[in-house]
């Protein structure tokens, strides 16, 4: 088998010189830079504008994109290091440099003309968040059933529609949006767009109020009349099918990153509280019960963390990666929850109260069963993949 990219077989875990400098780069600056605003983001549901401003500043915003468009020119494994450090300390902060990677930058220079790659990478690298709107109110596990329209209208197509669910709306400047030109042709019409967010007939709708990850803005799009010219079509008609499956392949490694960098985090935090927290006169850590459950979680953590880095290192030396992506995200997710939910029981009642980060960790993990595709839509794939 080809392996272009494969020079050094050695231990997932082994980083070269420059993966271990970006890391710890990515640490400092999580701990530093997002750490101080964490609470007040998930209390206010409301990510800081000039956070993300840093991000771009340090280069966060544009990690494999390659250095002619003004990008990091970073392999994928690093975007999935930088995931995985953000997560670690905030899932929000998390997700806004997953989906403006791994989806965003990811699907333009995938399938973006020359022209538009130039026009809009060196902005997702600079200044412009991005977003990616493929779910609607009733197309969600069944993606490709689009309500959304786009009729041609000589050198426009006009876009009506609206949908939902759409991360990073609030902050971004440039969407990928997804409307099929004939639902007679089912999938085979559904067809990708750029658009950018002052294009008229373009608006947000209702901001979501959720559960976790609430400094991650999720929010509605309303497309109506929405001109779109035909230079701003991403790969070509009905094409879009394979713009999303393309791209959520590989953003589920993404996903995978978030998951364990957010076990990593809840379950250093209920280490250093089960070393401090005495009961009946000892440090609970010294109670063969808690060393157990912590020696557990690490376990589960320790298992996540291969499978993601396997899947990323899979894909940056172009081997099939599909079966080992989607296994990462639904292993990766129900990790993330238990290992989350075990760790706020270390902390007993405090765990349950906003005073410790624990509840937070918990209700930020949930999402990873759900977005990107749900568990059970990874278990579709990996079903329909080991049994071919
Ligand atoms: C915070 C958040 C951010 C998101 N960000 C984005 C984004 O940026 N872009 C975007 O396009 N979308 C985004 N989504 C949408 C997300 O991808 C969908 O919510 C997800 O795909 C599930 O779709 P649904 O919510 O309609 O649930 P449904 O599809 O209605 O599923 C409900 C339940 O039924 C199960 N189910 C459905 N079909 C089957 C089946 N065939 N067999 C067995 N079980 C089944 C599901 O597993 C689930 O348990 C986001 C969602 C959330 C909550």
């Amino acid at each position: 088998m080809n392996t272009p990219h494969l020079s050094l077989i050695g231990p997932l875990t082994a980083l070269s010189e420059e993966e271990r400098m970006f890391q710890a780069a990515a640490r400092e600056f999580a701990e530093k830079e997002i750490r101080p605003h964490v609470e007040t983001m998930d209390r206010e549901g409301v990510f800081n504008y000039e956070l993300i401003d840093k991000f771009f500043a340090q280069g966060f915003m544009g990690l494999s994109v390659a250095e002619t468009y003004g990008g990091s020119g970073g392999t994928f494994f690093m975007a999935i290091l930088a995931i995985e450090e953000f997560s670690r300390v905030d899932a929000s902060a998390g997700v806004v440099i997953d989906v403006q990677n791994t989806l965003v930058n990811n699907a333009l220079e995938r399938w973006g003309s020359e022209a538009q790659k130039q026009k809009f990478l060196p902005r997702l690298v600079r200044d412009t968040v991005g977003a990616y709107a493929l779910s609607e109110a009733s197309a969600g596990s069944d993606a490709f059933s689009l309500a959304a329209r786009a009729r041609e209208d000589g050198d426009h197509f006009v876009l009506n529609g609206r949908k939902l669910w759409t991360t990073n709306a609030k902050e971004a400047g440039l969407f990928i949006v997804f409307a099929n030109v004939d639902p007679e042709l089912g999938y085979k019409g559904i067809t990708a767009f750029l658009i950018e967010r002052d294009t008229p007939g373009f608006s947000l709708g209702k901001k979501e109020d959720k559960l976790g990850i609430r400094a991650s803005s999720t929010c509605e799009l309303i497309l109506e009349d929405c001109r779109v010219p035909r230079e701003h079509l991403l790969g070509e008609v009905g094409q879009g099918y394979k713009v999303a499956i393309e791209t959520l392949n590989e953003g589920r490694i993404g996903i995978g990153a978030q998951m364990t960098g957010l076990a990593r985090g809840a379950l250093e935090h209920a280490i250093v509280y089960a070393k401090e927290r005495k009961q009946f006169g000892k440090p609970l850590a010294e109670f063969q019960a808690i060393q157990f459950q912590l020696a557990r979680l690490a376990t589960d953590l320790e298992a996540a963390r291969l499978m993601t880095y396997n899947a990323a290192r899979l894909k940056d030396a172009r081997l099939p990666f599909l079966k080992e992506a989607a296994m990462a995200k639904y292993f990766c997710s129900q990790v993330a929850e238990r290992v989350a939910s075990e760790c706020l029981e270390v902390y007993g009642g405090y765990g349950f109260t906003k005073d410790y980060p624990a509840e937070k960790y918990l209700r930020d993990s949930k999402i990873g069963k759900i977005y990107e595709g749900t568990s059970f839509m990874q278990l579709q794939t990996i079903a329909k993949l080991i049994l071919a």
